[in-house]
Order: C-alpha cells, then sequence, then structure tokens
C-alpha cells in the first residue's frame, strides 16, 4: 500500500477551536505530515496538505486557499487537490512551488540524481506546478473571521521557512504551525543549498517570545502543549547546534580536512552511511559553522587546505 493509499481511518483529526489538526500516518513521519485546516467565518485555509490530507480526500471540507510553510515535497503532496484556489508561499521558497528545476535549485541537488529525485517528487509526492502562486512576507495577517492567521518567517531550514501563528482570541487561543522546526533530538536541520544556520539560530531565538499555547511541528512530535514544554523542547532542539560546534572545535585541536570533517559525522551519527545525501548534508552542514569559526578568529585555514582552532 502507497502512502497516499493509507485508510483515512487510521489518521486521527484533533480539533482546538477553529484549528483541525490533520495528523498523517505515524504522527506526521516522513514521508507524510501534519497539515492543519483553520475555518473562519469566511473561509478555511489549509497549510501544508501533505500525504494524510490526500488519504482523506473524500471528506475534506471546501477550502479558499492554501498556504504552504515552504516549498519542500513533503509539504505539498496534497495540494494538487485544491487546483482552483489560490496557493501561497514565502517569496524566498517561491521558485520551488513554481517549477520542479526550482525546488532542485533550493535542495542544492545536480548531477546524476536530479531525474531521479524529479521523478520520485511528482510521482510520490504529486507535485503540480504553481506559476501563478502568491507570497507573503513577514507579519502579514490573514482575516479568516473570528480567527487570524499571522505568518511569521523563521528562515534558516529554507530561506523562506515560515510558521504560522493562529489567534482566535480567547486566553486559550493560540496556535503555532512550526512546520519543520521539528523540535527533534536530530536536531535544527540547514544543510540544503537554499538554508542558513545564523537564520536558523535566530529564528529559534525569535520563537522564545511568542505567547501560544499550543505548538504543532510537521514531522514526528506532533503537538506541544502548554508553553513551558515547548520551550524547553526548544532549548534543547536550540542546543544541538552547540553540541555540533563544541564537537567540531574538539575535533579541529589536530588539523583536519574538510573530507575529514565529513567522514567524522557531526550531523548524522558516526558510521551513518547513505551515499551522497548525508555527505551533502554533513558538507554543507559543517561548513556554515566552520565559516563562523573562521570569522571570529577561532579557527584558521592552513596552507594545505586543512583547518585547525588557534
Ligand atoms: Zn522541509
Amino acid at each position: 500500500m502507497s502512502r497516499s493509499e493509507i485508510s483515512p481511518d487510521q489518521l486521527i483529526d484533533r480539533e482546538i477551536g477553529p484549528v483541525t489538526i490533520l495528523f498523517g500516518h505515524e504522527n506526521g513521519k516522513y514521508p507524510d505530515g501534519n497539515a492543519v485546516l483553520v475555518s473562519g467565518a469566511h473561509e478555511t485555509i489549509i497549510i501544508d496538505p501533505c500525504l494524510g490530507v490526500v488519504a482523506r480526500k473524500d471528506r475534506l471540507p471546501r477550502v479558499d486557499r492554501v498556504f504552504h510553510s515552504h516549498a519542500h515535497e513533503d509539504h505539498l503532496s496534497g495540494s494538487h487537490l485544491f487546483p482552483d484556489v489560490p496557493w501561497y508561499v514565502h517569496g524566498e521558497d517561491l521558485a520551488g512551488l513554481q517549477s520542479l528545476d526550482g525546488m532542485m535549485a533550493m535542495y542544492g541537488v545536480e548531477g546524476p540524481g536530479v531525474g531521479e529525485f524529479k521523478k520520485m517528487v511528482t510521482t510520490q509526492f504529486n507535485y503540480l506546478p504553481r506559476e501563478d502562486a502568491h507570497t507573503f512576507v513577514d507579519g502579514d495577517l490573514y482575516d479568516l473571521g473570528g480567527v487570524t492567521i499571522e505568518v511569521l518567517h523563521t528562515p534558516g531550514h529554507t530561506g523562506g521557512h515560515c510558521s504560522f501563528l493562529i489567534d482566535w482570541g480567547a486566553t486559550e487561543g493560540r496556535f503555532v504551525f512550526l512546520s519543520d522546526i521539528e523540535l527533534t533530538g536530530f536536531g535544527p536541520y540547514y544543510g540544503d543549498a537554499c538554508s542558513s544556520l545564523v537564520s536558523f539560530e535566530k529564528s529559534i531565538e525569535r520563537l522564545k517570545h511568542i505567547d501560544a499555547r499550543w505548538w504543532l511541528t510537521f514531522h514526528h512530535k506532533g503537538l506541544f502543549e502548554p508553553r513551558e514544554h515547548f520551550l524547553l523542547k526548544l532549548e534543547q532542539y536550540g542546543g544541538v547546534i552547540k553540541s555540533r560546534e563544541r564537537r567540531l572545535l574538539e575535533f579541529l585541536a589536530e588539523p583536519r580536512s574538510m573530507d575529514e570533517i565529513v567522514a567524522h559525522r557531526f550531523v548524522y551519527r558516526p558510521g551513518v552511511v547513505d551515499g551522497n545525501m548525508v555527505d551533502n548534508t554533513e558538507r554543507r552542514s559543517m561548513a556554515r559553522h566552520l565559516e563562523r569559526l573562521l570569522q571570529s578568529g577561532t579557527v584558521i585555514a592552513m596552507d594545505d587546505s586543512r583547518y585547525r582552532i588557534v
């Protein structure tokens, strides 16, 4: 049975005020995810329609607009169900909604793997390009009637990654959809061509100052409440960045080349071998740490292209 054929009876819906969480298979484990429907008096918006939404296609309400937290394949695999309504994404991820080539460029995928990746995005994730997709920016506020959605630009995972603050006025009525700020033990992912470590740190810092009771990740972890519990998880999650950097500094007590850094594994566990994808993620992620350590003068580049602490 493919993911798009998951029985809708296996999937859990949960209503919190005007928000309905459409939990995906295994709590939104990739390739699925947890989507959100927000229903106001005037309109209904779906955020990140994914494979679990496809499984529910016979019992979905009328949807007026589709919001995307960013243009990764798992966040838009149900968007094709809504071809006649406007789609939205942040401008920095717009290219990924407009064309497959745009999405490949965001990932930084090139070479022989491109054809296979494009085929997977098309067949398993129902990719439908939308050249006429709309954009939103940080702070944009959508009034659905009795409930608002505010766009929070929280870049890092991708350049245009956004979270959404859903507010229906009651004390308990504030809900944040965190998307791929996942709060997992793996830690923040900033290994794509369009990712940024520095932006990810700023986004984590910003979320600490937002007041809401409910916090939902797109994958795995799902729903967190109250805010104190979320803040604890966010602290641990952000701490993974510091831990990667600390371990890199320890490793650079001896001069090391970039290939040695990649082979050592800082993002994935030592010994994880999964071809180019893992190597590329390690290389991009740790190059971002190295860049700022070089800038601050903590690490120097030696004549033989190796690096060490000062
Ligand atoms: Zn993503």
